[in-house]
C-alpha cells in the first residue's frame, strides 16, 4: 500500500486535509490514530464516520509490517528483521543517538560485490507505507530523530517512494530535514530530483574507491559516473543545501586501502564540503574480502585527517549481530531454507 492510497481511504470517510495530517502525525509517532490536539470546536473534531473507521484503519496500518525478530548488539544498536505483508523480509537498524537505518527495497539490483543484499538481486520495491512502517515500528521501541536510507536496497532505484517518504517524514514525522539522509551509489536522477523537493535531505554518496575501473568492478551495476563527476555533483548539492556530503567508503583490506587511494581521496575531496566515513568491512563467510586490521584502519583515518580531509572511522552498527546490510536476512533465510 502507498501512503496516497491510505489518504484516499481517509477521504472516503470524510477526512479533510487537517484530519489527514493529524492522523498521519499520530501514526508516524507510533501513537493511537485519534491522538493529537482535541479542540472542542466542531470543525477540529474528526467526522463521526472517520472516527468509527479508525480501529479498522489502525488494523490496516498495523498489517503493513511487523517485527519478526530483534537482535540487540553490544554497542547499543539493534537489528530488526521486519516481515512485510507478503512475508518478504527486510532489515532496519536502531542506531545510537536516536538514529534509524531503513531499507528501501527487498534485495538490490546494484550488485556490489562485497554486499549480501547485492547477491540476491532485486526482489521488489518497498512502498512508501512500508518504508514509513519501519520508522513507526522503531518508534514503538525508542526515540527516532534521524532516519538514514542506507539499509537494503538502492534508494535511487525506488526514487518516487523514497522521496514521498522523505517528504512525509520531514513535514509530519518530526524529523529535521538534515537528519534525513538519502544514500546512493550515485545516479543522475537523484541530483535532478533532490533539489526540487520541499524537504531536502542530506546526501550520502557511496564512493568506495577513487579509481573508475575498480568502482565498476566493485559496484557492477551502478550508473557509470566517474568519481570526479560524483564529487562535482555532490559538492553542488552540498552548497545548495548547506549540509556536507557524507562520502561512504567500505574499507576492504588490500583492495581500496592503498597509498594511491589515499592520494586520490585527498585530490578529490580537499577543500570540498564533505565528510569521509570510513567503514571497515565486516568479514563475511562466502565473500572474498577481509576486514582491515583495526590499527591500519585507524592510521588511514589519521593520515586523511592530517591531510585536511574530515574523516570519521565508523563501525557498521550491530557488527556482533551479523552487521552489514542484508547479512541478517541472508542468515535467517539460510536457517529457514537449510
Ligand atoms: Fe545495493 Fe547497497 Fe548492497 Fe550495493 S551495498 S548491493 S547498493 S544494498
Amino acid at each position: 500500500m502507498q501512503v496516497n492510497e491510505f489518504l484516499q481511504t481517509l477521504r472516503t470517510h470524510g477526512a479533510k486535509p487537517g484530519h489527514e495530517q493529524r492522523i498521519l502525525r499520530a501514526w508516524l509517532k507510533a501513537a493511537p490514530l485519534d491522538s493529537g490536539p482535541r479542540k472542542q470546536q466542531a470543525e477540529n473534531a474528526l467526522p463521526l464516520a472517520l472516527r468509527s473507521a479508525l480501529p479498522g484503519l489502525q488494523t490496516t496500518l498495523d498489517g503493513i509490517a511487523r517485527v519478526q525478530s530483534e537482535h540487540p548488539g553490544e554497542d547499543g544498536s539493534a537489528r530488526l528483521l521486519i516481515e512485510l505483508a507478503d512475508k518478504q523480509t527486510v532489515e532496519s537498524v536502531l542506531l545510537l543517538r536516536d538514529g534509524l537505518c531503513v531499507s528501501t527495497q527487498v534485495g538490490c539490483a546494484v550488485g556490489c560485490t562485497f554486499c549480501m543484499t547485492g547477491r540476491e538481486g532485486l526482489q521488489r520495491q518497498l512502498s512508501s507505507a512500508e518504508i514509513l512502517a519501519q520508522v513507526v515500528l522503531a518508534r514503538a521501541r525508542r526515540h527516532v530523530k534521524k532516519v538514514v536510507f542506507m539499509g537494503m536496497g538502492e534508494p535511487a532505484h525506488n526514487l518516487d517512494n523514497v522521496l514521498e517518504t522523505i517528504d512525509l517524514l520531514g513535514r509530519y514525522g518530526d524529523i529535521g530535514h538534515k537528519n534525513l539522509v538519502f544514500s546512493t551509489v550515485g545516479d543522475p536522477r537523484v541530483f535532478e530530483r533532490l533539489p526540487q523537493g520541499e524537504v531536502k535531505p542530506a546526501l550520502a554518496l557511496s564512493l568506495h574507491t577513487t579509481r573508475a575501473d575498480l568502482r565498476a568492478e566493485l559496484l557492477p551495476r551502478a550508473p557509470r559516473m566517474s568519481p570526479e563527476e560524483l564529487v562535482e555533483l555532490g559538492e553542488d548539492y552540498a552548497r545548495r543545501t548547506g549540509y556536507p556530503i557524507q562520502y561512504q567508503w567500505t574499507l576492504l583490506d588490500g583492495i581500496n586501502d592503498s597509498v594511491e587511494e589515499l592520494d586520490g581521496i585527498v585530490r578529490l575531496l580537499h577543500g570540498k564540503y564533505a565528510i569521509m566515513n570510513m567503514i571497515p568491512y565486516n568479514t563475511n563467510e562466502g565473500l572474498p574480502y577481509r576486514r582491515p586490521d583495526p590499527e591500519r584502519a585507524a592510521d588511514i583515518a589519521r593520515q586523511l585527517h592530517r591531510r585536511g580531509i574530515l574523516t570519521k572511522l565508523r563501525n557498521s552498527a550491530g557488527q556482533d549481530v551479523d552487521g552489514g546490510c542484508g547479512q541478517l536476512r541472508a542468515r535467517t533465510a539460510k536457517v529457514v531454507f537449510q
